[in-house]
C-alpha cells in the first residue's frame, strides 16, 4: 500500500468522522453524573472496569456522598466497601479521598477547569482530566484516549504508537480542535458496537472504505 500523505489522512480522518457521526449521532459519555465532581469521581473508578460497573456502584454512592468533602471525611474502610463491587477498589477509595482532600484545600471543594490543576490531583491522569474537561464543562483540552480509541487508532493507520500520549498527539494533528472530545466519543461507541478486540464486525463496518484493517484483523 502506498505511503498515504499527512493531507490525505486528515481528509480520510474527516470522512471516517462523517460517518461515525450518521451511526452514531446520539454519541455522548456513557458514565452516569450530573455534577462535574461526580464525572471526575466516576471516571477515576472506570479504570479497568466497564461504564455498566461504574453506573451500578456509582446510583448509591452518589446519594450517599455528595460533596468534596464527604468524600475527603470519609470512614476508610467504609468507603472502600461502598466501592467493593468495583475493581481495586482499594487504591480507588484512597485516591478519592486524596483527590477529594484537594479539592477542599486547594479549589474550596470545586472540580478546577484546568488539564494543569487536574493532574496534580491524586488518581487524575491525562486521560481522566480529558473526559472532565470535555463532558462536564465542554473545554476540548484532547482527545481522551482509552483502550477502545487506541486500538481503533492503530487499526485505522491514525497513529503508528502505542503510548497514549503519543496516540494523543498524532489525533490532535488530524482531527481539529472543536472535534476532540466527539472524536472520541465516536471511536469509543464504534469500538463497543462493530470494531471489538477480538472478531471486528468488518462486514457490517460503517468505515471498512476508509480502513486499512478490513477483514484483516482475526
Ligand atoms: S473495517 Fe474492521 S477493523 Fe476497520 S474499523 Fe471497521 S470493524 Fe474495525
Amino acid at each position: 500500500m502506498p505511503r498515504e500523505s499527512f493531507d490525505a489522512k486528515k481528509s480520510r480522518t474527516s470522512e471516517i468522522i462523517q460517518r461515525l457521526k450518521v451511526a452514531y449521532p446520539n454519541a455522548h459519555c456513557e458514565l452516569n453524573f450530573r455534577t462535574p465532581l461526580q464525572l471526575l469521581i466516576a471516571t477515576i473508578l472506570s479504570a479497568q472496569a466497564t461504564d455498566k460497573q461504574v453506573n451500578i456502584v456509582t446510583a448509591d454512592l452518589f446519594r450517599k456522598y455528595k460533596s468534596a468533602r464527604d468524600f475527603a471525611s470519609a470512614d476508610p474502610a467504609e468507603l472502600e466497601s461502598d466501592l467493593r463491587a468495583i475493581g481495586l477498589f482499594r487504591n480507588k477509595a484512597r485516591s478519592i479521598r486524596a483527590c477529594c482532600s484537594a479539592l477542599l484545600e486547594k479549589h474550596s471543594g470545586e472540580v478546577p477547569r484546568s488539564m494543569d490543576e487536574l493532574i496534580q490531583l491524586a488518581g487524575v491522569g491525562r486521560k481522566t482530566a480529558n473526559v472532565v474537561l470535555g463532558n462536564a464543562f465542554g473545554i476540548n483540552s484532547g482527545v481522551v484516549v482509552d483502550t477502545h480509541v487506541a486500538r481503533l487508532s492503530a487499526r485505522l493507520g491514525l497513529t503508528k504508537h502505542a503510548a497514549p500520549e503519543k496516540i494523543e498527539t498524532d489525533l490532535q494533528k488530524l482531527v481539529s480542535n472543536g472535534e476532540w472530545t466527539l472524536f472520541s466519543h465516536l471511536l469509543i461507541w464504534h469500538g463497543r458496537r462493530r470494531c471489538f478486540a477480538r472478531k471486528p464486525d468488518c462486514v457490517r463496518c460503517e468505515i471498512q472504505q476508509l480502513c486499512p484493517s478490513r477483514g484483516k484483523v482475526g
